[in-house]
């Protein structure tokens, strides 16, 4: 179980509409919103990893408290949700370091994980995993293996795999897929969860769990906010963002009766072990 904590009006959809100089102006939900989860979470006895924005753990310190102190790993989403493939090396190390460091400084808690706004680490911007273990990153969730529009490698390894690089090697933990026809299809989390049946999240993972492995979730806080207020987007944007925002909850409560999750760090030792 991923959550990705940033706000609704952080995400890459509002980049075009929405000038970063607003974000201290607008209104902030992220606090109540994450709490809701985490209250989801103790009701089925859920823990994950929380991949928090370095802006919202700047600005909320107790909410990073809040999340380990109630059980949760803390993981970094970088600082200021910007798309790797758009950043030099340099402002990507800066940012990843930045975000690490407040996570660590604010929880007493080390930071091992990291996730790129919108999976953002693609065939051209690879070199971030070596910033990433540069940095003291362990391992990475930012690498979809499907054909997107904004994101994803779609011949990556479809399972989580150590990646050998210059510096060392990387755990890389990709988004879940199912593979249909030749082709990899987005099965556990966020638009996909919301806008597609929940049929087809809970056949989706039950068929990657078949196949032995672990299936990564992930979700935002924002997707269990139907009232949060609306921001200009192109209409595909639209559709991505609202769809579906008041069923969340709803079938969220169903995945986790249907099935049971931890967070990355004790998945992974399993798949290392
Ligand atoms: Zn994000």
């Amino acid at each position: 179980m991923t959550i990705d904590v940033e706000d609704y009006f952080h995400v890459s959809v509002f980049d075009g509409t929405v000038r970063r100089a607003e974000w201290e102006s607008m209104e902030s939900r992220v606090v109540a919103n994450t709490e809701r989860l985490l209250d989801l979470f103790d009701e089925y006895a859920v823990r994950g990893t929380f991949f928090v924005l370095g802006w919202v753990a700047e600005r909320h310190p107790a909410l990073v408290r809040t999340i380990t102190g109630r059980g949760h790993e803390l993981a970094s989403h970088g600082y200021a949700h910007r798309l790797v493939y758009e950043q030099t090396p340099d402002v990507f190390r800066e940012d990843v370091r930045r975000s690490k460091a407040l996570i660590e400084d604010l929880s007493g808690r080390r930071v091992n994980g990291y996730r790129a706004p919108s999976f953002s680490v693609t065939e051209r911007s690879l070199w971030a995993l070596d910033v990433l273990l540069e940095e003291g990153y362990r391992y990475d969730a930012s690498i979809f293996p499907i054909r997107h529009d904004r994101y994803g490698i779609p011949g990556a390894p479809r399972w989580p795999h150590t990646m050998p690089r210059a510096k060392g090697s990387l755990f890389e933990v990709p988004g879940s897929t199912v593979r249909l026809g030749g082709t990899n299809l987005p099965v556990a989390g966020g638009g996909y969860f919301r806008i597609l049946p929940y049929a087809w999240t809970r056949w989706g993972i039950g068929r990657v769990n078949r196949e032995g492995q672990p299936a990564v979730f992930y979700l935002h806080p924002w997707e269990i906010d139907p009232d949060q207020p609306r921001l200009p987007a192109g209409l595909l944007g639209q559709f991505r963002h609202y769809r579906n925002l008041h069923r969340t909850e709803t079938r969220l409560r169903s995945l986790m009766r249907d099935f049971s999750f931890g967070p990355l760090e004790t998945v992974l030792a399993g798949c290392a072990a």
